[in-house]
């Protein structure tokens, strides 16, 4: 039995459809909601099924003929218990009906462009062009509950731990979190342009100038990237800065706002997030996002092959990762998985099948020696049945193609494997040279370097640059990047530092963020923030592969809302009155 609502009461309802049951039998009854489903009942009677967002009550109606789908409708009538054989235990209001009832039509509805009942397949654009038809399934409405739910135990986690909730604007200079920006141009200077937040970042920091010492904010964040399954145009953030604090701190702070989001909605606390730095990630899982639900670890062989005669294996890094039965593939799966990895960049992929004995079966076998076969054996520790696949090359080309195989081969399904939190700690402070030979921040130019290794940061050599490591680290959920975050860079003199490496001069510094660094020379505590989305979060929990599921108003792969048509074009006036022209496309 559900809980009743509290409020279900309206100035046109009693009850809510759904939570109707046996303990209401004889009362008199007024519910509202849409025409789900009407069956006849001999010439004179018909079952209404009448749907609100708590669920159907079946309503025994006469003279039901002029009643539609989706038809709006208010009824009111006498609950009473179905006789018996008649019950249906699928439904939670299965044991009752509301009889002798009379309906009152609120209003007409055209039939619907899709059937309301979460098992018809309809492609996505119609789902999102009728949105608020879809948003009566079950399926969105149970997401969207599950969003509000875990918004709200964001926020009262977050508040319960000190925290402010601190609004910050839409329009605002230029944020450095290495997106393209969406700009409004600005009718009051025409050929200026406002960006619209990638994230409250640089307003977060200077809360903590301001004194503010903890704040939060479910922020809306805005980044012109190409869309994916787990990407949108605008996306949800739980966006976080405190002051006086260490990397330890913002951990709790945030383990503590995504367990009680995961209590919400599974009822069930998530045990400690267990911590893992970048390197160990890297070696263990070959991705900083690592899926920790399965094992299928990456296995080092290098020292096995060091004296190798075999020439695919004479690489800087031989790794290895052992599919449990994957023995069973067929030639042409391990060609097609061969193919795969190089197009993501391998030069190869070396397969072993282990036979009985331990007895390897591959093209290559023949040109490893015993040890060396004994050597993969015993480092994999894999059995016969199973499948051992090798890449060698840079370590880094190696670390990425197992990790995307390893997914591919051992990643379980969303709704599968439980919930698996991870932090990764200890990122590197730059990701790559650019072309220019000038490194590239992993996080943003406000990261703090780690404690041990600022002494890297002083010879300028590329692979000192490349082994610095940050304190940054990112929350990860069953292989979903959730988040990031840092300890941000508060002393003037570091940050010059970091900004000559990055080549932003004095100049482009005092351009993009010099109302940041000005507020840092009035006193900057020491600070440290994290952001995690969303999206991301509700998507996992709620059992869905794609953000849109938990939106509910997305747009398309293609950036596109096909309910509003947005992007739309503007008329003339209104360019003239920003002082903009558009130029005709350019032809393919
Ligand atoms: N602003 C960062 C982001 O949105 C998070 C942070 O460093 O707090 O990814």
């Amino acid at each position: 039995m559900t809980d009743k609502h509290p409020a279900a009461a309206t100035a046109l309802r009693t009850d809510y459809c759904g939570e109707l049951g046996l303990e209401d039998a004889g009362r008199t009854v007024s519910v509202c909601g849409w025409v789900h489903s009407r069956r006849e009942h001999g010439s004179e009677l018909a079952f209404v099924d009448l749907r609100d967002r708590t669920g159907l009550v079946q309503c025994v109606v006469s003279n039901a003929h002029d009643l539609r789908s989706e038809y709006v409708l208010r009824i009111t009538g006498t609950v009473r218990a179905r006789l018996e054989g008649t019950e249906n235990p699928k439904l939670a209001t299965g044991a009752i009906e509301v009889g002798d009832c009379e309906v009152e039509i609120l209003a007409a509805a055209e039939p619907p462009p899709f059937p309301i009942d979460g098992r018809t397949s309809v492609d996505e654009t119609t789902r999102l062009r009728h949105r608020y038809v879809d948003l009566r399934n079950e399926r969105m409405q149970h997401n969207l509950r599950v969003r509000a739910r875990v918004n709200s135990a964001i926020r009262g986690a977050m508040e319960a731990q000190g925290f402010l909730e601190i609004e910050t604007p839409m329009l605002i200079a230029s944020t450095p979190e290495g997106a393209r920006d969406f700009v409004v141009p600005s009718r009051l200077s025409p050929g200026e342009f406002y960006a619209l937040p990638q994230s409250p970042q640089l307003f977060k920091q200077l809360c903590m100038v301001g004194g503010i010492d903890r704040y939060f904010q479910i922020a809306r964040c805005l980044r012109d990237e190409d869309l994916r399954a787990d990407r949108q145009f605008e996306f949800m953030q739980l966006d976080a800065e405190a002051s006086f604090v260490s990397q330890d701190d913002i951990l709790h702070f945030i383990s503590e706002a995504v367990a009680a989001a995961a209590e919400a909605v599974t009822g069930a606390r998530p045990a400690e997030i267990p911590r893992i730095t970048w390197l160990e990630a890297m070696e263990r899982y070959g991705s900083d996002k690592p899926d920790i639900r399965f094992g299928m670890e990456l296995v080092e062989l290098t020292e096995v092959f060091a004296g190798t005669e075999f020439n695919a294996f004479k690489a800087p890094c031989v790794k290895a990762i052992c599919l449990p039965g994957g023995a069973e593939l067929t030639r042409n799966k391990l060609d097609a998985l061969t193919d795969t990895a190089k197009r993501w960049g391998a030069k190869g992929l070396v397969w072993m099948k282990v036979e009985a004995n331990g007895a390897l079966a591959s093209p290559v076998a023949k040109f490893l020696s015993a040890d060396e076969q004994a050597g993969i054996l015993a480092a994999t520790a894999a059995d016969e049945g199973d499948l051992i696949l090798i890449v060698a090359d840079e370590r880094r080309t190696v670390w990425r193609i197992l990790g995307l195989l390893r997914n591919e081969l051992g990643r379980p399904p969303v709704t599968e494997g439980g919930l698996s939190f991870l932090w990764v700690v200890d990122f590197p402070l730059f990701e790559a040279l650019g072309d220019d030979g000038k490194p590239i921040p992993a996080h943003h130019p406000f990261t703090m370097p780690h404690a041990d290794d600022v002494a890297l940061l002083e010879s300028g050599n590329p692979d000192d640059l490349l082994a610095c490591r940050s304190q940054a680290y990112d929350l990860t959920l069953n292989g979903w990047e959730l988040g990031s975050g840092s300890v941000r860079i508060h002393r003037p003199d570091i940050q010059r530092q970091i900004f000559s490496l990055l080549g932003i001069s004095d100049e482009e510094a005092e351009r993009k963020f010099g109302f940041l660094l000005t507020a840092f020379r009035f006193g900057a505590p020491p600070h440290a923030g994290f952001a995690f989305g969303i999206d991301r979060l509700v998507a996992i929990l709620a059992g869905e592969e794609n953000i849109r599921e938990v939106i509910a108003f997305p747009k398309t792969q293609s950036g596109a809302d096909p309910l509003t048509n947005a992007p739309t074009p503007i008329d003339a006036a209104h360019l003239d009155e920003l002082g903009l022209r558009v130029l005709p496309k350019a032809k393919d």
